[in-house]
């Protein structure tokens, strides 16, 4: 098993690292994984979200389907043998490995205009920003966001089915690993968030492995 440093942290067996990376608190990321590639995001020191979208890499109209996800994963969250489904209901990734927990499908991203009404607040940095500069890479606009997967961020449902944005629970090291089931662009928004415990009200850096 392929040990990397962190004790806690094991790549899938016979795997080899292709690509490793810091991505900076709040800066985004993104790359093109063929199929049978893994993605392992690391919260390098806990509480910190990730926002993710993903786009076929050969038809890039197919995209992250949060309902067709929850529907089909028949729940809320992302974890563990969980998959991720497109608008056409393909399976694009699947979770192999999952240390944390509860990812959320429901909240979407932070950004400047939501921040506003929710925190009156101005000019923030935010995810929607980050999706939009890191998008126009792969010549996809601001239409093509749709809702994203939030790794590492906590978000909790009541019986009458409120939501609310709680403590994360994520620790220092704690991973979550997806396996690329089609050619698929992984794109991620580390979080700048500062105005609710989605970032632990202190954006941190993230790693991110690709390994095959
Ligand atoms: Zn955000």
């Amino acid at each position: 098993m392929g040990d990397i440093g962190m004790p806690t942290l094991t790549l899938p067996k016979g795997t080899q690292i292709i690509h490793r990376e810091t991505v900076a608190a709040k800066e985004p990321w993104s790359r093109q994984l063929a199929p049978g590639q893994y993605l392992t995001i690391v919260d390098l020191e806990g509480q910190q979200a990730v926002d993710f979208l993903c786009y076929s890499a050969g038809l890039p109209i197919d995209r992250i389907n949060l309902p067709n996800t929850n529907k089909l994963n028949k729940s809320l969250y992302i974890t563990k043998d969980a998959k991720i489904y497109s608008d056409l209901a393909k399976v694009m990734f699947s979770v192999v490995e999952d240390t944390c927990g509860f990812h959320d499908t429901q909240a979407g991203c932070c950004s400047c205009e939501i921040d506003k009404v929710r925190y009156n607040v101005t000019k923030t940095e935010s995810c929607r920003t980050n999706f939009i500069s890191e998008l126009s890479r792969w010549a996809l606009g601001p239409s093509e966001i749709v809702s994203n997967i939030n790794f590492f961020m906590r978000v909790k449902f009541d019986a009458e089915g409120t939501l609310n944005i709680t403590d994360g629970i994520s620790k220092a090291g704690d991973y979550v690993t997806l396996k690329a089931e089609m050619p698929v662009v992984a794109v991620i928004s580390n979080c700048p968030q500062q105005n609710n415990p989605a970032a632990g009200f202190g954006p941190t850096p993230i790693e991110v492995i690709i390994s095959a």
